[in-house]
């Protein structure tokens, strides 16, 4: 006999379940696309314990009759596809016939469905791919499934999956990627009983609005254009919108949520010169295409996808986004459809004219700037802290001991001076330190925060009236995982999902009110990119980023006092030689170097 034989298919299906259930917001793409596909107007989702004991999915489409409420829970079981060619003519969202067949595998799993003909419904239980109880049940028209204590039957998965918070954040952002692609359904999000979104049944417009707040809905701009290969519409965001936390990105490619990396290139391109590299502005773009001319069978999870003429529809995207910015100062605001009673206020412009806006350079000399508040933050904050009474150095390390040893110039009139706007350049006997100015300040910051935070001396000051950021669902959901750590450091927000706003109430001790935005959008952004954990050491890292933000720029002229405060002041710290970030903050070259020179 062989060794080869079929693996049962509860094993099969786990092993697929792989792929398409990677975590509770998975379950909510597959539920909530396959309430659309049924044609649901209305569509609830309801998770406990961010989905890890419940989620919920409540629709009013189609139903299904007893056959098919068992089917659908067999692999490759759809009623969507019945031919490899009708892959390229798709009109929904599932058609891979797996997602029920995962989840069973991978979770306790209750149906209830009735259609519209049928006078009773059908209720079932199924837990590992086993039917454990079916039944007849009186049930208003349409389908509920709940999935319960997903991965219950597989640890290793279970203990993969992340803090509430960020599971939280992947459901959210999949209900909202489903939500922007079909706005003709009224969706509904709660948590634990609280609702997050409720989304009334409405347009395009209408739905970008609601799901990009009030703040930022006022500063999109409508974008449609029609061509044989692609027609787009939508809206991109003034430059102003430009952040480097990479929310608020979203492509739809015949009402599918798409993740397109080359096109979003075409999007951010069309910015090029009118926004810093290191910023993303927000889009909300729609695309259409002939079903033929596009694959969405490239990826499990379907949020890949290929198109025929990917070059062409590049260069028409980037066209179509570089026309619309063009516009966009004889563009006084977007009339989105105040049905649903969102006001929106037109975008009106902080500054005109060019005077104030140019830090980056311009190349295409037909280029319009558009106006807005464009000028870099200068960021003095906490610049006069610096003179507090200095205090007395205390070497502590080796390199400073090193220092030291040859000659420590002190504060008493040896002449410091400032050498390529950047470095702090200190005459020793033995030779010639060079201080990075921006690291020396950054780790001085650092250290004072650090103190107050410890002393649980008031680390913040209350603002007047609060600072106002627009913010992203999405971006608020990463806030809120960390405003514990961060009203530690003395930063109080407090989150408006209804306006997309934060209202900032209190600022860490040493940074300026309007810096607040910046540093909030870099931990989004740091977050969102793995480059800090909410689980370990967030508090340190966000320490560390005040400091950074807190830290004088490179250019800043120092006056003679200046640098000797700052001098001082990174001598009596216990690290002078490495900034927070780990970077080396000065350097010495010795009498033997230079003679080696000359
Ligand atoms: P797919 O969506 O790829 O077809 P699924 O495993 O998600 O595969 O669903 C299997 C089948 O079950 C679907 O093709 C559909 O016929 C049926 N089905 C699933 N969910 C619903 C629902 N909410 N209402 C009506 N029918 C559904
Ligand atoms: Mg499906």
């Amino acid at each position: 006999m062989g060794v080869i034989h079929l693996l049962p298919d509860a094993v099969a299906n786990q092993i697929a379940a792989g792929e398409v259930i990677q975590r509770p917001a998975s379950v909510v793409k597959e539920l909530t696309e396959n309430a659309i596909d049924a044609g649901a107007n209305n569509i609830r989702v309801i998770i406990r314990d961010a989905g890890r004991t419940l989620v919920q999915v409540i629709d009013d489409g189609c139903g299904m009759n007893e056959t098919d409420a068992r089917l659908a829970f067999e692999r490759h079981a759809t009623s969507k596809i019945s031919a490899a060619t009708d892959l390229y003519a798709l009109q929904t969202m599932g058609f891979r016939g797996e997602a029920l067949a995962s989840i069973a595998a991978v979770a306790q799993v209750e149906m209830t469905t009735r259609r519209a003909d049928d006078e009773l419904g059908i209720r079932l239980e199924i837990a590992a791919s086993e039917v454990e109880r079916q039944e007849p049940v009186v049930a208003p028209i349409g389908t509920q499934i709940s999935v319960r204590n997903l991965f219950y039957n597989i640890p290793a998965r279970r203990r993969f999956l992340k803090s509430d918070n960020a599971e939280m954040r992947h459901i959210n952002a999949e209900f909202l990627r489903v939500a922007l692609a079909h706005p003709n359904a009224a969706m509904s999000l709660t948590h634990n009983g609280i609702p997050l979104h409720m989304f009334t049944s409405g347009n395009m417009k209408q739905r970008v609005a609601a799901v990009a707040g009030k703040a930022l809905a006022a500063q999109l701009l409508p974008i449609e254009i029609e061509t044989n290969i692609v027609s787009i519409r939508g809206f991109i965001g003034t430059p102003t919108t430009a952040k480097k936390s990479g929310g608020d990105q979203y492509f739809f490619a015949n009402d599918r949520y798409m993740r397109h990396p080359y096109l979003h290139k075409a999007v951010v391109d069309a910015y090029k010169n009118i926004i810093a590299p290191d910023l993303t502005p927000a889009y909300y773009l729609y695309l259409s295409v002939d079903p033929q001319s596009l694959d969405v069978n490239v990826h499990p999870q379907k949020t890949e996808i290929k198109f025929d003429d990917d070059s062409a529809i590049w260069q028409i995207l980037n066209a179509a986004v570089r026309e619309c910015l063009g516009k966009f100062n004889i563009m006084p605001s977007i009339d989105f459809d105040t049905a649903d009673n969102i006001e929106i206020p037109p975008y009106m412009p902080q500054h005109q004219g060019e005077a104030v806006y140019n830090p980056f350079e311009r190349e295409a000399a037909n280029w319009r700037p558009p106006s807005g508040d464009f000028t870099p933050r200068p960021n003095a904050a906490g610049w006069e802290n610096l003179y507090a009474p200095p205090a007395t150095p205390r070497p502590a390390d080796a390199q400073l001991a090193f220092a030291s040893a040859m000659d420590t110039p002190t504060s008493d009139g040896s002449p410091l001076f400032h050498v390529g706007g950047r470095y702090i350049a200190v005459p020793m006997r033995s030779g010639l330190m060079l201080i990075d100015q921006r690291r020396a300040h950054e780790r001085v910051q650092y250290d004072r925060l650090g103190a107050m935070i410890r002393s649980g001396r008031c680390a913040s000051q209350q603002l007047l009236f609060p600072e106002i950021v627009a913010i992203s669902a999405d971006d608020a959901c990463v806030v809120e995982e960390m405003s514990v750590e961060l009203a530690e450091v003395g930063l109080e927000v407090e989150h408006n999902a209804e306006a997309g706003q934060l209202a900032i109430r209190a600022v860490p001790a040493l940074i300026n009110a309007a810096d607040v935005h910046g540093l909030i959008e870099t931990l989004v952004f740091d977050v969102r990119n793995g480059e800090a954990d909410i689980q370990n050491g967030m508090q340190d890292y966000i320490l560390r980023t005040l400091a950074r933000q807190a830290a004088m720029p490179y250019g800043k002229a120092l006056s003679t006092d200046e640098m000797i405060a700052l001098y001082d002041a990174l001598f009596a710290s216990e690290s002078p030689s490495l900034s927070p970030s780990g970077k080396q903050i000065f350097t010495i070259i010795t009498t033997d170097e230079i003679e080696g020179r000359l």
